[in-house]
């Protein structure tokens, strides 16, 4: 069976394809997260501390650092492009001002999200609380992102997260919040109501006291899930202790549940928050293992087929929790 389901939040259809999906899982070896490297060499390795550069947040241990933020050697966007957008419409310039850090999760080099201790997962989701607070009132948007594995897009191995703030609102951000203005005047909340159906339905993979997780309905990505705080919170930041204590054990069983349900996928985690500009918004964990390779129809035409369907994959993570 072939179906279209509407992503009602990011507005795209999505081809579900059951048919595939009843073939045995099986991906492509390429795809998989394994740790490399030489820790000797490792620029994020504990020792190694002046081959990135200085540091903007630290989290000190017994026994040295647990976790680093530090600048991105190379990044996206950057503080010093400073001036004026410039340019005659539609033809506009303007310089590409911005943060972006790299979160460095842990000093040991082979640690995972889902093998790490729970402390320091929750280690690792203050930091995002606290630099998110930090950048607040100095850019309009921020996100924290990981990509971890050779298709999730990460050139070193040893775990860690990013984090970009940007003087600009991206378009699919713009978008999304029209989204949440539009059903809140119909006095709801998108994310808010697509929970609320997944919890009822075979596309939950697991709930605690305050969070679901689930393969979304309209999953655009083989094994896509979703960690949603079940009250409606906008903004990721104002989060308090119990609550991230909480979302530690969430995110470290969902990641655990992942390596072994696909044997360490490459994968990218997008945490979605209100952008600092304001906005109805509900904030969330979005994770897509990068399991298939989206080409020709899905750039070109922005539908994105996904060859398992959700609710298999949530069963296949309810396997392995
Ligand atoms: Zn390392
Ligand atoms: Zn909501």
């Amino acid at each position: 069976m072939r179906q279209l389901r509407r992503d009602f939040i990011k507005e795209r259809w999505v081809v579900i394809s059951s048919e595939r999906g009843k073939r045995p899982l099986q991906f492509p070896e390429q795809s998989r997260y394994r740790p490399r490297g030489d820790p000797s060499t490792c620029p994020f390795c504990p020792g190694n501390e002046n081959m990135t550069p200085p540091q903007v947040y630290v989290v000190e241990g017994d026994g040295g650092w647990k976790i680093r933020v530090v600048p991105n050697k190379y990044p996206i966007l950057s503080p010093g492009e400073d001036g004026e957008r410039i340019g005659e419409i539609p033809f506009i310039s303007a310089p590409a001002k911005g943060v972006h850090e790299v979160i460095i999760e842990s000093p040991s080099h082979f640690d995972t999200i889902g093998s790490m201790e729970p402390f320091q997962v929750l280690l690792i989701l203050k930091t995002y609380r606290e630099r998110l607070k930090d950048l607040k009132g100095k850019y309009p948007f921020a996100m924290v992102f990981k990509n971890r594995g050779p298709e999730g897009g990460a050139s070193l191995s040893h775990p860690h997260s990013q984090l970009i703030a940007s003087g600009f609102l991206p378009d699919s951000v713009e978008r999304e919040l029209r989204v949440f203005e539009e059903f809140r005047e119909r006095g709801i909340c998108p994310v808010c109501l697509l929970m609320n159906r997944e919890v009822e339905s075979e596309r939950l993979v697991f709930q605690t006291e305050n969070f679901a997780v689930f393969c979304p309905y309209f999953s655009a990505f083989p094994f896509e899930v979703w960690i949603v705080p079940k009250k409606h919170l906008p903004a990721f930041e104002e989060a308090e202790g119990p609550l991230l204590e909480e979302l530690a054990g969430v995110y470290r069983k969902t990641m655990g549940a992942l390596d072994r349900a696909l044997d360490f996928p490459s994968l990218n985690m997008m945490l979605r928050s209100r952008p600092f500009s304001g906005g109805k918004y509900h904030w969330r964990m979005e994770i897509i293992p990068r399991l298939t390779k989206p080409a020709g129809f899905e750039w070109g035409a922005e539908v994105f087929v996904n060859i398992v369907p959700p609710e298999r994959a949530a069963l296949e993570l309810r396997r392995n929790l």
